[in-house]
């Protein structure tokens, strides 16, 4: 009868509510390894330092030489809904971090041991904030600790066994991390960091000061044959920039495994882009083929939404097709030019 259908509506307790919110941002722990790092270089760190044991299930710790947290500030950011980054509607509208939901703290440390240890940089000393899913918070204590910040996040989805059955062995589960981790270190030359996995360090780049050192990071990151047979290319249309390098026709792969996005600094899986990227080759490949790419994207924050995916990895621009054009037209300009003819735009990057 409809009579089983009526029961009391209670608000849910809020470390159950941050746990609903969990599962939207924190897949697997990955996605953790990505909200840390946003939050590192958010706080304008140019060192990061990654160090993850058993693909992530066991320890994630992210270090960064950013501003650090007030000590009366450390309870906040682990809340749900509390960030330092947008205060009102206009803010929303212009996102310039790549966080904003204030969210992803209080999400990871409501399905984690998590320890929040900073030292922000008018502060004499650091300070640490401990907690343990929904046993709640213990008291901050004084820590030693630079300037900066150090999260770490053991025993992911200890207390959500659920979740915890959809995580894959620590090698594929590194495997991600790794991944993520390229990403980011292909969008911030500016920034050096280190990643390391059971004591061993898997990758490590210093900050980019000239394109020589530029050509060794990437080379690192893409790979020398890449490297070797790309443009580069740089151009600019009204408010919007398009750079980075893009693969010689030649050089194509049978996945999409090298092709590299980036908005306003952001990782996106835009289908929209990559596409337009696609149809610029659509001449000069093979049918079936896939180009290598790495393309930076820059346009007004005002231009592009970034609020569409909890995760942030999908944007929304406000002129669509002529960003698609824009693209289109840029990409197939150069790939179709013959390579090492006259001005070609390799030269920058092959000489
Ligand atoms: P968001 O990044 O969307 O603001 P988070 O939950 O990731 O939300 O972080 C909450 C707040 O904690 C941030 O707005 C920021 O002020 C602070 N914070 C988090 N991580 C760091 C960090 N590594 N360095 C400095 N401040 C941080
Ligand atoms: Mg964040």
């Amino acid at each position: 009868s409809s009579r089983s259908f009526d029961r009391e509506i209670a608000l849910l307790p809020n470390h159950l509510a941050d746990q609903i919110a969990a599962g939207e941002v924190v897949e697997r722990p990955a996605s953790v390894v990505k909200e840390l790092l946003e939050n590192a270089l958010d706080s304008g760190a140019d060192h990061i330092e990654i160090y993850i044991e058993e693909g992530g299930e066991k320890r994630i710790t992210v270090v960064d030489n950013g501003c650090g947290i007030r000590k009366e500030q450390m309870v906040l950011a682990v809340s749900r809904h509390a960030t330092s980054k947008i205060a009102n509607y206009e803010d929303l509208s212009a996102v310039s971090t790549l966080g904003f939901r204030g969210e992803a703290l209080a999400s990871i440390s409501s399905v984690s041991r998590f320890t929040l240890t900073t030292c922000h940089y008018q502060d004499k000393h650091a300070w640490k904030l401990v907690g343990e899913g929904e046993s709640g918070w213990q008291d901050i204590q004084p820590a030693a600790h630079p300037v900066g910040t150090c999260i770490e996040v053991c025993d992911l989805f200890f207390n959500t066994p659920a979740r915890k059955k959809f995580l894959r062995t620590p090698r594929t589960e590194f495997s991600h991390i790794d991944e993520l981790v390229k990403r980011v270190m292909l969008s911030r030359p500016d920034v050096s960091m280190k990643l390391v996995h059971n004591n061993s360090v898997v990758r490590q780049v210093q900050a980019v000061e000239d394109l020589s050192a530029l050509k060794v990071r990437l080379k690192h990151l893409m790979g020398a044959p890449f490297v070797e047979q790309c443009f580069d290319m740089d151009f600019e249309a009204q408010d919007i920039r398009l750079s980075g390098w893009v693969g010689y026709p030649t050089f194509n792969r049978a996945q999409t495994d090298m092709q590299y996005l980036f908005v306003n600094g952001r990782i996106v899986r835009d289908r929209l882009l990559s596409h337009a990227v696609k149809q610029a080759y659509a001449d000069v490949l093979y049918h079936g083929r896939h180009p290598a790419y790495l393309l930076f994207v820059e346009i007004p924050f005002e231009m592009v939404d970034v609020n569409v995916h909890p995760a942030k990895y999908e944007v929304r621009f406000a002129n669509g097709r002529w960003v698609y054009d824009f693209l289109r037209r840029s990409v197939r300009e150069i790939v179709t030019k013959p390579v090492g003819v006259g001005n070609a735009p390799g030269k920058a990057l092959n000489v």
